[in-house]
């Protein structure tokens, strides 16, 4: 029996790796919908393809009336693949309904954790991790731990960052660094946005937060650990002081295939590489003076409340404006640590809706410090 999936986001670099696992294994898997935005091409392609009838735009504005007729649909899992705080909806969506999420999107648990949870919990929905980090880390938490986990042997769970194009660069570079250097990162290929947001570890402040959610852990017990070469996706550190690692090529077909496969064992996705050809591993800790932006996002994530959805918009704002060429590196934390100190109205911070106001004042926040009005 094929397991039916809805991809939303098809069209992206996530899209690409979950399409390569379906067309290598076209007898375990159907496409029966997906969502793209605005890369009409490259979803006709898609469509004929994998013979897909459901097939709509995000950018169209009957979205809305789009998810439901996807949701509809007879389908195993759904795996959000969609960037920023654009793939809130299908989550929350799907977590209403009681379905599977295979979670890409790492922005709606940051922007609304405690609600999205709460809907999961309400409906039986559950959400399978898709981030390479969390999927290893997943994998290391015994099988006890992963139903509830079991907090007093776990020590530290530790989420590794390859420290990304800019780990080298410092000072007034890395304050001023190039678009061609920072979209240049040295190890995963990805989308832009997460590109940008690697460079500063603002990606991986999202990651703490994100493991905060998916796994119920303490901030204090998930760190950030420097690891350049991005073969170690996780540690878990137990209550004696030993250490289990997860170690792969930095490669997202792992990941993907391993949720899409759960609870059956992944087959192979990646070409087989001999372990003896893997690379020195270093380790080293997180200069949080260095990278300003993760230490804020780490804050805003202990802080809890509505910073980290305020975290979060802020950034979106700042990196697109990055990429326009409107502020420097530089302003990216700088506009993040204006958005966090910024004074807000009180939103109910238990629904979507508060949070997404919240989310819409720390933007407008965002575009002031960005010279974007
Ligand atoms: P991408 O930019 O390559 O693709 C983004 C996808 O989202 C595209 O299909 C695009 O059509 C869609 N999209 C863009 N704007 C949209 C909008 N406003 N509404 C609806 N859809 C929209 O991004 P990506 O690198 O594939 O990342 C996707 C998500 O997965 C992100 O949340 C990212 O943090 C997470 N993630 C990515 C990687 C990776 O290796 N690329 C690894 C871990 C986690
Ligand atoms: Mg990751």
């Amino acid at each position: 029996m094929r397991r039916k999936f809805i991809l939303f986001g098809a069209t992206g670099s996530i899209g690409d790796s979950t399409l390569d696992i379906l067309r290598q294994h076209i007898d375990d898997f159907e496409l029966v919908g997906f969502t793209y935005h605005t890369n009409e091409a490259k979803a006709r392609r898609i469509a004929t393809e994998f013979g897909v009838n459901h097939t709509y735009s995000t950018s169209s504005p009957d979205t809305q009336k789009s998810f439901e007729t996807l949701f509809h649909l007879d389908f195993d899992f759904a795996l959000i693949a969609i960037v920023g705080a654009a793939g809130i909806t299908a989550t929350y969506e799907c977590a209403k309904r009681g379905k599977t999420i295979l979670l890409a999107n790492k922005e709606s648990l940051v922007i609304a954790g405690d609600v999205i949870n709460a809907e999961c919990r309400k409906s039986g929905a559950k959400i399978l991790p898709v981030d390479s980090e969390h999927s290893s880390l997943w994998r290391l938490l015994s099988p006890t731990a992963k139903e509830s986990l079991a907090l007093d042997s776990i020590r530290c769970a530790y989420l590794t960052a390859s420290g990304g194009p800019l780990l080298q660069v410092a000072g007034d570079a890395f304050e001023n660094a190039p678009k061609e250097s920072v979209l240049n990162h040295p190890t995963w290929v990805m989308g832009q946005k997460i590109t940008v947001d690697s460079a500063g570890l603002v990606n991986k402040a999202l990651e703490v937060i994100e493991a905060h959610f998916l796994f119920g852990l303490p901030y204090e017990k998930i760190q950030a650990v420097i690891h350049p070469q991005s073969y170690v996706h996780a540690m878990v550190e137990y209550s004696d002081g030993t250490l289990s690692q997860h170690v792969s090529q930095p490669d997202m077909r792992y990941p993907i295939a391993y949720a899409m496969y759960y609870p059956k064992n992944p087959k192979v996705s990646v070409p087989l590489k001999n372990p003896n050809s893997y690379p020195a591993l270093e380790f080293f800790p997180v200069d949080e003076k260095k990278f300003r932006a993760y230490a804020l996002g780490r804050t805003a994530g202990i802080k809890g409340k509505y910073y980290p959805t305020v975290f979060n918009a802020a950034n979106e704002v700042a990196v697109e404006s990055y990429l326009k060429g409107n502020i420097r590196f530089g302003e990216i934390a700088d506009t993040l640590e204006y958005a966090l100190a910024a004074p807000y109205s009180a939103f109910d911070i238990n629904s979507i809706d508060g949070l997404l106001k919240y989310d819409s004042a720390a933007r407008e926040i965002a575009r002031r410090r960005t010279h974007q009005v």
